[in-house]
This record gives C-alpha cells, structure tokens and sequence, in this order.
C-alpha cells in the first residue's frame, strides 16, 4: 500500500518544509509499527523545487486475521477478510487511513512548532495512490473529493493488462491535486475518504468512531454533498451509529451556518398528550413538583435538558430568582415550538436575556452546559436507549456537574391504575422503558454513587399506597465533598 504527497516550492517557500510540516525529516527513512504492520515514511525526492514524501504500509497479513479473530459476527470466518488478505498488501484502503493517522497525528492536526504560519497555508498538493479501492468506481471517487476543492484524476486499474476484455478491477489509480488547501485539511480528506472509497472496512466500529469521523471532518464533513454516504460508508453501516454521527453534522453545519431548516433530526416529539384523569393535570403537577425542588435548593441557573416544547422553560421564566434558563433539546422541530410558545421573537430584552432555547444531544459531553447551578431531566430517560442511558449520566452527572439534579420519569406500577392503557402498555409510543420504583431507585443510587451526589425521592401526583405515584422525581444533590472539590 503506497501513497505519495508532492509539493512544489519556490526560494522563499521551499518544497522541502514538506518535511516540517509532516514532522518527519526528508533526510531519514522511518519505520513505524502499527498493529496492521509497518508503516514506511520516505522521499523519493527532496529538493527546493519539488519534495514528495511517500508513505508505505507493509501489511502483516498474519497480525491481521489474529486481530480480527473472533471479532466477525458470531465468530464465522469472514468472507471480507480473506480478500483482504488477498489484496491487501498493495491496495490502498483504510489500513493506509489508520497508518496516516497513526505516522502524521499533528500533521493531520494542523500542529507546527517549527512552521506555525506555513501549516496554516495551503500549498501546492499533489497526492497519488496507485491502487484505491473505489467501490462505486471513478463517478463516486470524483463525487467524493470534488466538492473538497481537488482537481481529481481516477484512472479505472484494469483487472489484467493482458486481457482487457476482462475490464476493469475495482481498484482506481488516484491523482489529487489542489491549491487552496493546507495540509492538514489534505491528510483529514484522506483519512476519512479512503475506507469510505474501500467500503470493507475490516476492523469492528466501536462508538468513538462517531468521534474519530467527526473530528476529522471538521470543517468539511458538514455541508459535504456526499454527507450521508461519506457517514454511512465510514460507520460501515451501522445504521444507529451512522444516524448518530448525521444528527452531530447537523448540528456542526447548524452551528456554521446559523440557519434552522432542520426538521429532519426530530427524535420523536409529540405534544404532551399524558391524559391524567385527575382534575389537575399531571403535567401541571410535575412542573410544580419540579419547580418546587428548585427554588428550595437556590438555583438561579438552570437548564432544563430535554425541554421539549418549551412548558417547564415558560413557567421558570415567569419566576425571577431564575435568572438564565437555558432549554436544550436535540428536536429541532420541539424548540420551533418552544420558540413560539415563548414568543422568543417578541420578548423584552430583558427577558430574553434570560433565556437560551440550543439544540443539542444529551449524549454528548456539551461544554455549553457546564457552570449551571441546576439540571431538570423531565421525562426525558425514557424516551433513550436503556443502553445509551449511560452516556446521558455522563454528560450530566459527570461532565456538566450541576449542583442540583432533579430527574422525573414515569412509574411503570402505576400504569394499573390508568383507566385508559391497556394492560402491559408504557404511556406513550416513544417510551423505551418504564421503570418500577425499585428500579428507578436502583439507578438513581447507582447513579449517585458513581458521581458524588446524594439523592432523595419525591412522588409525584397521588401516592397510592400500593403501586405508588404516577411519576417519580429524584433530587440529587452533590455532596459537600465533591463541592469543595470543585471549588
Ligand atoms: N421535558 C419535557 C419533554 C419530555 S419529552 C417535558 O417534561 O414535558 C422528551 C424530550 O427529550 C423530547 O423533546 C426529545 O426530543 C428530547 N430528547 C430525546 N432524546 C434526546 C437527546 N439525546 N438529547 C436531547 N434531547 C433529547
């Protein structure tokens, strides 16, 4: 597998740099070992005029079966692999994008301490791969690098040279070249394009790949023409991981852009049709119960995570001990109704100041929610993933921190006493689960534990003596300890 990257250079400007910028001296050949093999750094050239350095892997085809032992769905031999041992050691795939990675880390980051100015330029590029595989062929190859600003050549390899009656292999001989682009940007193009060009990702997705793609799409992945398939190639096709990734895209793009057009990433909003037959609606109680819990633990601060369309938001703004209100939910199509309900485009500067409606997932560590005196969960746990449910204590408990934490959820034992849900049925179509009081308990000591915070229980709505209230809120509060720790 070989890939070379050119550069031209002028007196002032010389190519040789190439070498700063890599951090890799045009002097030397290097070696690293990756866990795929050898992975070779070299220049074939290196002159003021004109520097190429050439990047080789040398697959270990032995290390790569034992790695990915065991690691096929149900242990079966996979049929994937064995081509890839078969065409590995001269095709371009992603074992190069690993390899690039692993060899240029800071370049691919943009980082130089010895040329600071000149790794944030673009140069003139040239970058050839002998042998890519391009499923889809040279139309995906050109759709894929195009738009990036790449004058792209994609040659079809012919199976054999001998007989070209046979037609063309999947493999493509590809030239890059570009002006306007910096290195960085060139090598992050690179390490996201090739396995999406291979398709046979060999090594098993793991979560963080959402990361890794995102991180090195930035900038550019958003607003990419080719997004969906450039995101769903990469994450090999698991299709939650891949919706995932678009639904932070989208969120990247939004935070470029500042447009709104983003009803697609709806995750299940419907209006809060929960029908209690009580005369005071359960709803209303909740947002009391919630309220209450606020104002005594002192918070001015509050984020109410999940807000939906806007209620719990509404009611703190009418309170003035809050004074920053911050609603986050990852449906844009909720905070468009949270915006009207509110009348955002008619308050008073005063009011406004007060108040902040920002899309984002609570599966992710979000920087924009730290410093807050307190978090409301409203009927929010139920709508993820019991696996995903993790991630959202991370985020909360582990990265945001709030001093107080108020989470309601509904109480499964309760749904007997609903005369309109049938036997056996949550409370609302999106509800992933619902829990018993024990096993709300169960997590929320769980929970408590794991993060610093003590926790007490509060029912909401009438406490029937045998199945208990129709929704459970537990107050977290962080412990003393973990305060001064913080202070
Ligand atoms: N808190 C409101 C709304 C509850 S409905 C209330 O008590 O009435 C659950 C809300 O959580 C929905 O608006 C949904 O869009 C939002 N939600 C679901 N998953 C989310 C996630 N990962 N990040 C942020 N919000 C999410």
């Amino acid at each position: 597998m070989f890939l070379t990257i050119s550069t031209t250079g002028v007196p002032e400007r010389p190519a040789t740099d190439l070498g700063f910028l890599l951090h890799k001296h045009p002097d030397r050949a290097q070696a690293f070992s990756t866990s795929y093999g050898t992975a070779h750094v070299l220049y074939p050239e290196a002159d003021a005029d004109r520097c190429t350095a050439a990047l080789l892997l040398e697959v270990d085809a032995v290390a790569l079966v034992r790695r990915n032992k065991g690691k096929g769905r149900g242990g079966a031999p996979d049929a994937a692999l064995a081509q890839y041992v078969n065409d590995r050691p001269y095709a371009a795939s992603s074992l190069l994008a690993v390899a690039l990675s692993a060899v240029f880390s800071s370049a691919m980051r943009g980082v130089c301490d010895a040329l600071p100015d000149r790794a944030a330029q673009p140069l003139p590029l040239h970058i050839e791969v002998p042998a890519l595989p391009a499923r889809g062929g040279p139309a995906v190859v050109h759709a894929l690098f195009e738009p990036l600003g790449w004058t792209v050549t994609a040659e079809p390899v012919p199976l054999d040279d001998r007989f070209p009656e046979w037609g063309d292999s999947r493999y493509v001989r590809l030239v890059l070249e570009s002006e306007t682009l910096t290195l960085a940007a060139a090598l992050r193009h690179l390490y996201v394009l090739l396995p999406v060009l291979d398709d046979a990702k060999h090594y098993w997705v793991a979560p963080d790949e959402v990361d890794k793609l995102l991180r090195a799409g930035e900038g550019w992945l958003p607003g990419h023409p080719e997004q969906k398939l450039i995101t769903s190639r990469y994450l090999s096709r698991r299709w939650s991981l891949t919706r995932d990734a678009m639904e932070r895209l989208e969120l990247a793009r939004l935070a470029e852009t500042d447009d709104s057009q983003a009803e697609e990433i709806d995750n299940a909003v419907e209006a809060d049709t929960e029908e209690a037959p009580q005369p005071t609606p359960l709803a209303v109680l909740r947002r009391d119960a919630i309220l209450t819990a606020l104002r005594a633990s002192g918070a001015a601060r509050v984020l109410d995570l999940g807000c939906g369309q806007g209620q719990l938001v509404q009611a703190l703004l009418k309170d003035v001990r809050f004074t920053e209100i911050v609603g986050v939910d990852v449906s844009m199509r909720a905070l468009t109704v949270a915006a009207r309900r509110l009348k955002l485009d008619r308050l008073g500067e005063r009011q406004a100041s007060r108040l902040q409606l920002i899309q984002g997932s609570l599966l992710y560590t979000d920087r924009r929610l730290k410093g807050y005196d307190a978090a409301v969960l409203s009927e929010v746990i139920e709508h993820l993933d019991l696996p995903r449910l993790p991630a959202l204590e991370y985020a909360v408990f582990g990265a945001a921190r709030p001093r107080t934490v108020v989470v309601t959820t509904p109480n499964v034992e309760y749904n007997v006493r609903w005369e309109s849900l049938p036997a056996g049925h949550v409370r609302h179509g999106d509800h992933r689960f619902e829990w018993t009081r024990a096993q709300f308990r169960a997590w929320a000591e769980a929970v408590a534990a794991r993060h610093g915070y003590a926790v007490e229980y509060r029912p909401v709505g009438p406490d029937d003596p045998e199945v208990g209230p129709p929704t459970q809120l537990a107050l977290f509060t962080l412990t003393a300890d973990e305060e001064a720790k913080a202070a």
